[in-house]
């Protein structure tokens, strides 16, 4: 059997003054349709990244509206994930290949999942590459399947891509961020729908500026003095190298700012390990570098935090799926820089609701505007914040997908 994932309570009603009561409305009208019918998403882990993120919260709420959702992670070993890891670089655009040795055992680990899974499914939502052969192993279990796509497929290794798309294109319906991570090849059931945060998680809860200062002190920095800071993995597609060289050259002009650079790391994770001995040695001990990590005990609130007091908020990325730091920021109304890349100028529209950079010297020359405009960075921030309660926020998300089960004849 697969695992069944503990979840807390969400309640929508909580959310009619963020999202709006026409929303509240239109997503318990859908529901009425929907009560009852029982809903599983599966998906590889229950712990770090986006997707465990989002469900914390998207599940519940489906529960507090009627449906009878469920949430179950397969299982896998060491043997498994060390090719799912290398499936998900090669499909964002990793050149290196995927043996056939290394195929099976992805088959195997999926065949041995599909014959674990509980059935009696209304409609099954199966997420991002790990678990993608759980439909064509076992159909019978669930009335309907639909896949969604949680990384960026626009640049693919072709050849992973190849083996990947007689999985995925069978299914009923598929969910992707943007339009151009759809590969050619799949045409029906195709559904845009970007992720979206929870409001009201201990991330992205609202945190007085009292509070967040007196986190951000326990860690070193000091609350009087300006702070930039990028919440990230550390990756080089998330490129904090390139954040630090941009802190330089803003510290030329102004001495006092503070850096931070918070990012998670997984023990099983070696190449972030060592991208992290280089963004430390590249920090060559400036004490006004702070690199933080959960192993310092930075969890939600203190990420919460630390975006909260941040002057500005960077997610330079060189590459990015979507960019869920990037909502995190916008939402907490701090002005924003991301990479123009990838999901973030969905949420960023340049000169609107934060700017959008490709390149060192543009963010350290963005950063010093905001640094020297407090009133330009007060305007970017409100607008950004809107722009995220409107656009990506979970009561959306959560209508989305009551329009597809609602499209499916769920
Ligand atoms: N995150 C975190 N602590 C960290 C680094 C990242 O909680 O030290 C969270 C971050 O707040 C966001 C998620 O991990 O919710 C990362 O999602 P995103 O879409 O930005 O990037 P991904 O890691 O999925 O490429």
């Amino acid at each position: 059997m697969l695992q069944e994932v503990a979840l807390g309570q969400r309640s929508l009603a909580d959310y009619t003054h963020i999202a709006g009561k026409d929303l509240i409305a239109e997503i318990r009208e859908l529901a009425e349709g929907l009560e009852g019918k029982r809903v599983l998403h599966v998906s590889a882990t229950a712990f770090g990244g986006g997707v465990s993120e989002i469900l914390y919260t998207i599940v519940p709420l489906m529960r507090d509206i009627g449906l009878d959702a469920h949430w179950h992670v397969i299982l896998g070993r060491e043997d498994f994930f060390n090719v799912t890891k290398l499936m998900h670089n090669s499909l964002q655009g990793d050149p290196q290949a995927i043996s056939d040795q290394q195929w099976e055992v992805f088959e195997a680990y999926n065949a041995m999942n599909a014959q674990g899974l509980a059935d009696g499914w209304d409609v099954i939502i199966v997420h991002d590459p790990q678990p993608a052969g759980l439909y064509a192993n076992a159909p019978e279990k669930s009335r309907h399947w639909v896949w969604r796509c949680h990384i960026d497929l626009s640049s693919p290794n072709p050849e992973t891509l190849e083996r990947m798309m007689p999985l995925i294109s069978r299914y009923e319906a598929s969910v992707w961020h943007m339009e151009q991570y759809v590969p050619e090849g799949i045409s029906e059931g195709v559904r845009i729908v970007p992720p979206a945060i929870d409001p009201l998680s201990p991330k992205n809860m609202a945190l007085s500026p009292e509070d967040a200062a007196f986190v951000c002190e326990q860690f070193g920095i000091d609350p009087e003095r300006p702070l930039i800071c990028q919440v990230s993995r550390f990756d080089p597609w998330k490129d904090p190298i390139g954040v630090i060289d941009a802190y330089r050259l803003v510290r030329e002009e102004i001495p006092e700012v503070q850096l931070a650079l918070v990012g998670s790391m997984a023990t099983d994770d070696p190449e972030g390990w060592e991208f992290l001995q280089q963004t430390l040695a590249h920090a060559d001990g400036d004490p006004d570098i702070k690199v933080l990590n959960n192993l310092n005990n930075v969890g939600a609130i203190e990420v919460n935090a630390f975006q909260s007091q941040a002057d500005v908020c960077m997610q330079k990325s060189i590459r990015e799926g979507f960019g869920l730091t990037v909502t995190e920021a916008l939402w907490k109304g701090r002005p924003t820089i991301g990479g123009d890349v990838g999901g973030i100028p969905l949420q960023i529209i340049d000169g609107e609701s934060g700017f959008l950079v490709s390149s060192v010297e543009e963010a350290a020359e963005r950063t010093l505007q905001l640094l020297r405009d407090p009133e330009l960075a007060k305007r970017l921030g409100k607008r950004g914040k809107e722009h995220a309660r409107k656009n990506f926020l979970s009561p959306r998300l959560l209508r989305d997908w009551l329009r597809i089960f609602d499209d499916l004849g769920v």
